[in-house]
C-alpha cells in the first residue's frame, strides 16, 4: 500500500508540475500581446514628505489587466518577462508612459520608475531614457530610477559605467528595497544615489516592542542624511508606524496610510485636491485594501 501511495503520489506531482508549466506558458503567450493590445498600465502611488506632509511624487508601478485574469500583480508576471527578455520592450514603455505622465503634472513633481536589473544590464538604457525624456519634454531632474542592489551582485559588465551613464543625463537614482539583500555599505558608495527606499520589511513591526527596527532605520536615515541621500519608507500603513517613520528621521513616506496606487486619472485627481484624509485615519488599524 505504500508503494502504491507513493507511486501515486509521485504521478500527481508530476501532474501538478505539468499543469503548473502549461499555465506559465500560457501565460508567457499573454504576456507577448499584452503591451501591443494595451492591457499593461503604470499606475501611481504618492510618495510624502514626512515634513510638509505634500505630495513631492509618485512612484510608477504596473499592472496587468488581463481579459480573463483581471488583474495581475507584478510579483506574477515580472519575473516572467525577466525571464523571457520580454522585460527590455516592456519596461521601456513602463518608461515612455511615466515620462509621458509625469508631463502632465506640476514640474517639481516626480515620478520614480523601476528598472529591471536585465535593463540595467542593456548598453541601451541611457539612450532609451534619454529618448523618453526627450520625447515627453520633460526635465530629467522629475525622472528617479529605482534600481536594487542586484546590479551589484550580477555580473553586469560595466556597473559603473552604467550608473555614470545616467548621471550624466541628470536623471535621479533610488535604491529599491534596501536592507532586503545583501545590504553592503560599500554599494551606497559605489553608484550616486540620490535616495535609499526602506523595505517594508522594516516598517512592519516597528511597534512591537523589542524590534530592532528602529534602530536599523536610524543608522539608515542618519547615514543617508551624512551622504546627502533622502529616504523613503515603504509600505507605511498605520498612524503607529507613521509617527515612528518621522521619528527615525525619514524624509519621505510611501505606503497605504496615505494611498495606494491609483490609476494615471486618480494620480492627477490626488494632486489636484491634495492628501488631507490622513491626520483623522485610525492610530494602529491597519488601512484597509
Ligand atoms: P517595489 O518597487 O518595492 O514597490 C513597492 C510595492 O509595495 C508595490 O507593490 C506597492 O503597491 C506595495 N505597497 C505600497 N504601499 C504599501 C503598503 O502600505 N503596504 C503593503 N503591504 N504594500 C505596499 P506592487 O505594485 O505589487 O509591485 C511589486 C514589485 O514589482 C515592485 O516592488 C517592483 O519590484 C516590481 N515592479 C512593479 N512595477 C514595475 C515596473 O514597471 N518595472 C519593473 N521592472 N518592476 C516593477
Ligand atoms: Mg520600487
Ligand atoms: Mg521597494
Ligand atoms: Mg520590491
Amino acid at each position: 500500500a505504500a508503494k502504491d501511495g507513493g507511486r501515486g503520489r509521485l504521478h500527481f506531482y508530476s501532474e501538478e508540475l505539468h499543469a503548473e508549466a502549461e499555465a506559465r506558458a500560457r501565460l508567457e503567450e499573454d504576456l507577448r500581446d499584452a503591451l501591443a493590445k494595451g492591457e499593461l498600465q503604470m499606475h501611481y502611488q504618492p510618495v510624502v514628505s514626512t515634513s510638509s506632509e505634500q505630495i513631492t511624487g509618485f512612484e510608477a508601478l504596473m499592472r496587468w489587466q488581463h481579459p480573463e485574469k483581471g488583474w495581475i500583480e507584478p510579483q506574477r508576471f515580472i519575473q516572467l518577462a525577466e525571464d523571457t527578455g520580454l522585460i527590455q520592450p516592456i519596461g521601456e514603455w513602463a518608461l515612455r508612459q511615466a515620462c509621458a505622465d509625469v508631463a502632465q503634472w506640476p514640474a517639481d513633481v516626480k515620478v520614480a520608475v523601476n528598472v529591471s536589473p536585465l535593463q540595467f544590464a542593456n548598453p541601451q538604457l541611457p539612450a532609451i531614457v534619454a529618448n523618453a525624456i526627450a520625447n515627453a519634454g520633460i526635465r530629467a531632474s522629475q525622472l528617479e530610477l529605482e534600481i536594487t542592489e542586484s546590479v551589484f551582485l550580477s555580473d553586469i559588465a560595466n556597473t559603473d559605467a552604467m550608473f555614470a551613464a545616467l548621471k550624466k543625463l541628470g536623471v535621479r537614482l533610488a535604491l529599491d528595497d534596501f536592507g532586503t539583500g545583501y545590504s553592503s555599505l560599500g554599494y551606497l558608495k559605489k553608484a550616486p544615489f540620490n535616495r535609499i527606499k526602506i523595505d517594508q520589511s522594516f516598517v512592519r513591526g516597528l511597534t512591537e516592542p523589542d524590534s530592532h527596527n528602529g534602530a536599523i532605520i536610524t543608522s539608515i536615515t542618519s547615514l543617508a542624511q551624512a551622504l546627502g541621500m533622502e529616504t523613503t519608507a515603504e509600505g507605511v500603513e498605520t498612524m503607529d508606524e507613521l509617527d515612528l517613520i518621522r521619528h527615525y528621521g525619514c524624509s519621505h513616506v510611501q505606503g497605504y496610510i496615505y494611498e495606494r496606487p491609483l490609476d494615471r486619472e486618480a494620480a492627477l485627481e490626488r494632486l489636484e485636491q491634495g492628501l488631507g484624509a490622513v491626520a483623522r485615519g485610525p492610530r494602529s488599524a491597519r488601512a484597509p485594501r
